[in-house]
C-alpha cells in the first residue's frame, strides 16, 4: 500500500482527484509541518477526494508500542513495531539548551557487531524502508506537539548502520530536507557511521552540507578492531583519507565512546591526537550506558573531563557529553533487547 511518504503515488492521487496544488500543500503542511492526525490532514482536502486517500494511502507504517520518559533529563525512548513484528527504537531528546532532537534507527538489528552495543548483539534482520525511517520522525512530532515542540534535529544514530542501508537512508534524508515536507536544513541532519569509506564519500558528494559523524572510538587499529569488527575491513589509514576529503566541506563529528581500560589510556590519547591532527573535526566524548549482558565499564567522569581538557589544550573542539536517558536504557538497542527477552520468558 502507498504511504504518506510515497510522493509519486500521492501526485497520482492528486491528479486523478483534480486537487489544486495549494490544497495539496495544505495537506502536506498538516502532516509534516503541523503534526496533525490523519482526519485533520484529510480535512484539508476537497470532500470528494477524501475517501480515495483514506482507502488508498497508509497514514502510518509503524505502531508505537512503548514510551519511556526519563525522569532525569527529558529524554523519551520509543519502541515501534514494524508490520512484520520487529521492534526498533527511537529516542527523543529535549536538551535544556538547544533544539528538540531525535535519534532514529535505520535497520532492524545490525550486522556490525560492535562489542559495546546492545543492538550489535542482536544480529541483523533487515533494512528499514524509507517510510519506516521517516515514520519515527512523524509519529514523534505528533507525540511532542502538545508540548509546543517540533523535531529540529534528526540524527541517524539509533539501531543499525545507516550507510549499509544507503538507498533508503538517502531517500529519507531527501524527504527530511524537502521544502514541502519536513523542510529541515542540511546542518540539522546528521548521519553517523562506523566508517565505510566509499559510502562516506558518496554521502559527502550527495549532501556536502550535511553533518557526517564517524564513530571512531579508537585511533589504534588493534583496539578499534576489538571494539568494532568492521574496522578489519576498513583500516584507520583508509578512513583518514575519507576524513580529509569530507572535511573540505566542513567539520566532521568524531564520536569517541570512553570505556575504562579500553580506549582511555595515555597511549589512546596520544594516538587520537596524532590521528586527528590537522583535521577540522569536532570530537564528542561519550559516556557509556552500562547494561546487563555487557562486561564493559564507562570511564569515570573525572577521567573523561581530563581527557577532554587535554584534547582542548591540543587545539581540538571537544564536547564532553553527559549521558541522556540513562534511567530509561537510552543507549542503542538496550530496550528492544530487554523487550525481546521479556517475550521469551
Ligand atoms: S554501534 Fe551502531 S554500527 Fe555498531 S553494532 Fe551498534 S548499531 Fe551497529
Amino acid at each position: 500500500m502507498n504511504t504518506i511518504y510515497d510522493t509519486e503515488s500521492l501526485e497520482e492521487f492528486r491528479r486523478r482527484n483534480a486537487i489544486q496544488p495549494h490544497r495539496m500543500k495544505l495537506f502536506y503542511n498538516a502532516l509534516f509541518k503541523h503534526s496533525k492526525g490523519w482526519n485533520e490532514a484529510l480535512g484539508t482536502l476537497p470532500e470528494a477526494a477524501r475517501s480515495d486517500f483514506e482507502t488508498g494511502i497508509q497514514f502510518q507504517c509503524l505502531e508505537l508500542v512503548e514510551r519511556h520518559d526519563s525522569e532525569v533529563d527529558g529524554a523519551s525512548k520509543l519502541i515501534f513495531k514494524t508490520h512484520d513484528h520487529h521492534l526498533i527504537e527511537s529516542v527523543v531528546l529535549r536538551p535544556k539548551t538547544g533544539r528538540t532532537s531525535i535519534c532514529i534507527s535505520s535497520q532492524v538489528g545490525c550486522a556490525c557487531y560492535c562489542s559495546f552495543c546492545a543492538t550489535g548483539k542482536m544480529g541483523f534482520t533487515r533494512n528499514l524502508t524509507q517510510a519506516e525511517i521517516l515514520d519515527q520522525v512523524t509519529q514523534s512530532n505528533r507525540m511532542i506537539q502538545p508540548e509546543g515542540r517540533t523535531i529540529r534535529n534528526v540524527v541517524f544514530m539509533g539501531m543499525g548502520e545507516p550507510l549499509l542501508n544507503i538507498d533508503h537512508v538517502f531517500s529519507a534524508v531527501e524527504f527530511l530536507r524537502a521544502a514541502p515536507f519536513f523542510n529541515l536544513s542540511d546542518s540539522r541532519i546528521t548521519v553517523s557511521t562506523v566508517g565505510i569509506p566509499k559510502a562516506m564519500e558518496r554521502f559527502v558528494e550527495t549532501f556536502p552540507k550535511m553533518q557526517l559523524a564517524l564513530s571512531l572510538h579508537s585511533a589504534r587499529q588493534e583496539v578499534r578492531q576489538r571494539m568494532m569488527p568492521q574496522a578489519r575491513t576498513f583500516p584507520l589509514e583508509r578512513i583518514r583519507e575519507t576524513l580529509v576529503a569530507a572535511s573540505r566541506h566542513g567539520k566532521v563529528m568524531i564520536e569517541y565512546l570512553m570505556l575504562a581500560g579500553v580506549n582511555d589510556r595515555e597511549e589512546d590519547f596520544l594516538a587520537l591526537e596524532k590521528y586527528l591532527k590537522g583535521l577540522p573535526v569536532h570530537i564528542n566524548l561519550i559516556p557509556f550506558n552500562e547494561y546487563p549482558g555487557s562486561n564493559l565499564q564507562g570511564t569515570p567522569l573525572e577521567q573523561r573531563a581530563e581527557f577532554s581538557a587535554r584534547l582542548k589544550a591540543a587545539g581540538f573542539d571537544v564536547t564532553l557529553r553527559y549521558s541522556m536517558g540513562s534511567d530509561i536504557a537510552a543507549a542503542c538497542g538496550q530496550l528492544v533487547q530487554h523487550k525481546q527477552k521479556e517475550a521469551l520468558l
